[in-house]
């Protein structure tokens, strides 16, 4: 197995690409060749501008989590990080103060916005970021897609009393950042996705993938508007690489995140099962062969199984690389064992 595809938003995917990098270098992963490459699809939809600055999380964040230069403890941004912009910034009174960007993370921006002001798509300013944090890391085994180069964005409705129509809506990134997802998400509603294009070399990845996998993701504002870009669903239902995926609900509740607010607003059930039947199996018209739930969800099992998934329960917490590595494991077995 040399090619592995993998659908991604920011934090959960990260943690996950983090552990099947370390289990493909240490050769820890069940017929995976140690020189298999890695393509993550990453979620684009979380972008927004600010002061100026087209700000992309989840690429942001799968780009510093592999390069090494992410904050460890908030799992976002940059590692020693100092904040004068966002100071300064604030003493002019300049909205919006609830999105700080960091002193070192705004030079990302920086170069991204010139770069698209020059006429680049967002493809290819990713790619040049990634030169700096992912070349010298991993050498050649990853490569980081954005689904798409056309602008898409999460928009959640919120109850708002004071609002004629008794509701208001919020950018994602003001619902979580802002918000804290404190409010229950009415609906999610995901601007311009419908007439979006799959990025350069997207479907291809999935086509031509060994293993396509949905990481331990938000299943609704992650792998869900990803899997919503025009011809991916598709592209997934139709590989013939058999597509596994790990759940992100365990024993009931998201780890860390948003993904019980944003399931609840689509109506779906917030379990292992609930999300891994909202995928469902490739042989019932859903996208997934294998389903990963944790050890504490064994009771799901029969659930999914009969649904048509293969599924197993297993140890998915990513407390550290050879954890999440030995997830990345399973999950192969699962699907190609
Ligand atoms: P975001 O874009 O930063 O929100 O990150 P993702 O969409 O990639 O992943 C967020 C989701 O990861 C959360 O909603 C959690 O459900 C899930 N998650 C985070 N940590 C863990 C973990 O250790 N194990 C599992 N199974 N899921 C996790
Ligand atoms: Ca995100």
């Amino acid at each position: 197995m040399r090619n592995i595809t993998v659908l991604s938003g920011g934090m959960g995917g990260a943690r996950f690409l983090q552990g099947l990098l370390h289990g493909i270098g240490s050769g820890t992963l069940p017929g995976v060749s140690p020189d298999a490459w890695v393509t993550v699809v990453a979620n684009t939809a979380d972008d927004l501008w600010v002061h100026g600055l087209k700000v992309c999380p989840d690429l942001d964040t799968v780009m510093y989590t592999l390069g090494d230069g992410i904050d460890p403890e908030r799992g976002w941004g940059r590692r020693d990080e100092t904040w004068s912009v966002r100071t300064e910034l604030a003493e002019y009174g300049v909205e919006p103060t609830w999105f700080g960007l960091g002193d070192r993370d705004v030079a990302t921006h920086l170069v991204r916005t010139q770069m698209l002001d020059a006429g680049y798509p967002l493809s290819q300013v990713t790619e040049a970021l990634c030169r700096r944090w992912l070349d010298p890391v991993w050498g050649a085994g990853v490569r980081l897609l954005p689904m798409t180069d056309d602008r898409v964005e999460t928009h959640v409705a919120i109850a708002d009393p004071d609002s004629p129509s008794g509701r208001r809506v919020v950018h994602f990134q003001e619902y979580w950042v802002r918000l804290r997802a404190q409010v229950p998400a009415e609906t999610v509603v995901v601007v311009g996705l419908e007439e979006s294009t799959p990025g350069p070399g997207v479907i291809d990845a999935i086509t031509d993938a060994d293993l396509v996998v949905l990481p331990p993701s938000n299943p609704v504002v992650s792998v869900g508007t990803i899997l919503g870009v025009p011809r991916v669903r598709e592209a997934v239902a139709a590989t013939r690489a058999p597509v596994v995926g790990l759940s992100p609900i365990v024993g009931g509740t998201h780890v860390r995140g948003m993904a019980e607010q944003m399931l609840t607003s689509i109506g779906v059930e917030v379990s292992a099962a609930g999300v891994g039947l909202h995928y469902g199996a490739r042989s019932d018209g859903g996208v997934l062969d294998g389903w990963l739930v944790d050890e504490r969800d064994a009771d799901q099992v029969p659930r999914l199984t009969g649904a048509g998934l293969a599924c197993r329960a297993v140890p998915l917490m990513m407390t550290d690389p050879d954890a999440t590595a030995a997830m990345a494991a399973a999950a192969v077995q699962l699907v190609a064992g």
